[in-house]
């Protein structure tokens, strides 16, 4: 608000422009800077973001790197010796005296062995003879007799895969058979998990086309990514299949037998703490960023809105507009100072406005009283005070415009000169101020005799003069008459006498012959005339005499 003390003037309220509507739109110096506020967040949070990630991505991978190799080594190394172990009680076992044909043979051999879940009694033609526990599909007989490996990899009728040993118990004399042992998947899986780097992923047990054998972890695969048998050992692969399934696998042979000890865990599980950390560093980069610009805005904002204000207020005062203000920021600072001053500014403006306003009022009221007044000057100065009749200047301006116009229209204008009778007697006998009272009587008798056309006038003291446009000679003599008729049958009672007077008056008439001094005297000499022949009488131009 403008400080009304500065101005001496009480405040008027005033609207306020509002200039906010002008902020949103694209090309607004707010939505720039918010927008330039924004890239340059972006930038910086994305710099910072990835100088902090990318370490511990490379420790994670690096620590991925050194774990999983060594783990599926040791889990390899483990595996061999304990199938070892398991093949070598299975020979034990099924040496003699251990008799197959005996009833609970291979009840026996389940009782005693501490590596096996199930036996099979195998003819050379992959026939079953005999079986307790889980028990394997017999292997091809070829297999069967001449085993490429110490360990061979089977079904149970139920097509699951397992792990087993076979070794033969051919007797002389007879066909050649086969014990084979299904390991115990249980503590096979055991041993295996006990070297899984990561308890999310599987470490697995897998033929060298990926199939499964055994496995540990939260859900054991039944197919393993297909170790590459160039590389195992060598470090960690990825494999990104399909979209849905993206995997670090690492593989190490066991011994020369084709199979391999094998882990793999989903990508997003080996590096969740990663994608855990890069999660939260984005949504701390997407608050700053939107508190950044919320800031910008705001302080933008608070900036321009006085400065846009400040922009409009002078475009409307440039337009002559002062009727408003510009709303106070409410700070003191060097806008609020500036929008102060322009209010203030504005205000002397509007005071300056009334003032010249109230003076142009005052100058046009005195320019109508000027006029009246002139007016009335002018009334006055053609108006005969005591019988408001026009005077004797205005008559002889009336007469040199009419002699004008009868020349010119070629007609008839005529002059009577009115005279009291006997007037110094009346005078003498009832007062000065009982004649004016009379001269005034008899103007108002002769203004309704005449007509509007007519000009009648106070010639002098107790004269008076009509000039009759478009009236000849005897046309005025008929007015004379009627003008002498009307103030002779007219009665007056003058001042506080309270007698009854009566009035004659004597007229000369003259009519227009082309001289206006001719005119003038003509009409004098016929008044002249009138009164010597008695008074009380019309005389008319020259020598015509009606009493
Ligand atoms: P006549 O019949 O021959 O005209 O005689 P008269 O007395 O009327 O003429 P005169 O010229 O002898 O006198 C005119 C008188 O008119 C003189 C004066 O007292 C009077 N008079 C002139 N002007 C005024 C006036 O304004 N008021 C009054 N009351 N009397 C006036
Ligand atoms: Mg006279
Ligand atoms: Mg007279």
């Amino acid at each position: 608000m403008v400080d009304a003390s500065a101005t001496g003037n009480p405040e008027r309220p005033m609207p306020e422009i509002d200039p906010q509507s002008e902020h949103l739109t694209i090309n607004s110096l707010v939505t720039k800077i918010v927008l330039m506020v924004f890239a340059g967040s972006f930038a910086a949070a994305m710099l910072v973001s990835w100088a902090a990630i990318k370490p511990t991505q490379e420790f994670i991978a690096q620590s991925i790197e050194e774990q999983y190799p060594a783990a599926v080594q040791r889990a390899a190394e483990s595996a061999t010796a304990w199938l070892s172990a398991g093949r070598e009680e299975l020979a034990r076992l099924t040496s003699p005296p251990w008799d197959e044909s005996s009833e609970s043979a291979l009840q026996d051999l389940l009782a005693e062995s501490r590596y096996f879940e199930g036996f099979a009694i195998c003819d050379d033609r992959a026939g079953l003879s005999d079986g307790v526990g889980s028990v394997p599909i017999c292997p091809p007989a070829t297999e069967n007799s001449e085993p490429k490996s110490e360990w061979i990899a089977t079904s149970l009728a139920n097509g699951v895969m397992v792990t087993a040993a076979s070794v033969s118990i051919s007797r002389e004399g007879a066909s050649p058979r086969s014990a084979i042992g299904v390991f115990d998947r249980e503590q096979l899986g055991s041993l295996l998990a006990e070297y899984s780097p990561d308890r999310r992923g599987s470490m697995l047990l897998t033929l060298g086309t990926g199939g499964v054998l055994a496995g540990s972890g939260p859900d054991p695969l039944s197919q393993a990514e297909p170790p590459d048998p160039n590389e195992a050992g060598r470090g960690v692969r990825e494999s990104t299949d399909s979209p849905w399934r993206h995997t670090i696998h690492a593989a190490h042979p066991l011994g020369e037998s084709g199979w391999f000890a094998a882990f793999e865990i989903p990508f997003g599980e080996a590096y969740a703490s990663l994608l855990v950390l890069i999660r939260r560093v984005l949504l701390i980069d997407l608050i700053a960023i939107l508190a950044l610009c919320f800031v910008s805005y705001r302080i933008t904002s608070a900036v321009l809105t006085p400065i846009e204000s400040l922009s409009m207020g002078a475009r409307r005062v440039a337009e002559g507009q002062f009727e408003f203000e510009i709303p106070d920021p409410g700070t003191r600072d060097e806008l609020g100072v500036l929008i102060n001053a322009f209010n203030r500014m504005l205000q002397r403006i509007r005071t300056s406005q009334e003032e010249i306003q109230e003076s142009n009022e005052n100058l046009r009221t005195h320019n109508v009283k000027l006029q009246q007044a002139n007016e009335l000057l002018e009334q006055l100065s053609i108006t005969d005070g005591l019988t408001k009749l026009h005077n004797h200047r205005f008559f002889q301006d009336q007469l040199t415009r009419e002699i004008r116009r009868a020349e010119r229209a070629s007609s008839p204008l005529s002059l009577l000169l009115v005279d009291i009778d006997d007037f110094k007697s009346l005078n003498d006998r009832f007062g000065h101020a009982s004649g004016d009272e009379l001269l005034h009587g008899l103007a108002l008798i002769m203004n309704a005799a005449v007509r509007s056309s007519d000009l009648l006038a106070r010639y002098g003291g107790e004269e008076f003069a009509v000039l009759a446009p478009g009236t000849d000679q005897d046309g005025a003599y008929q007015l004379a008459e009627k003008l002498r008729t009307a103030i002779a049958e007219s009665s007056f009672i003058l001042g506080e006498t309270m007698r009854i007077t009566r009035v004659t008056v004597s007229v000369g008439v003259a009519q227009f012959a082309g001289n206006r001094k001719e005119f003038f005297e003509q009409a004098d000499r016929a008044l002249y005339r009138a009164k010597a022949a008695g008074k009380n009488c019309v005389m008319v131009g020259e020598g015509d005499s009606i009493a």
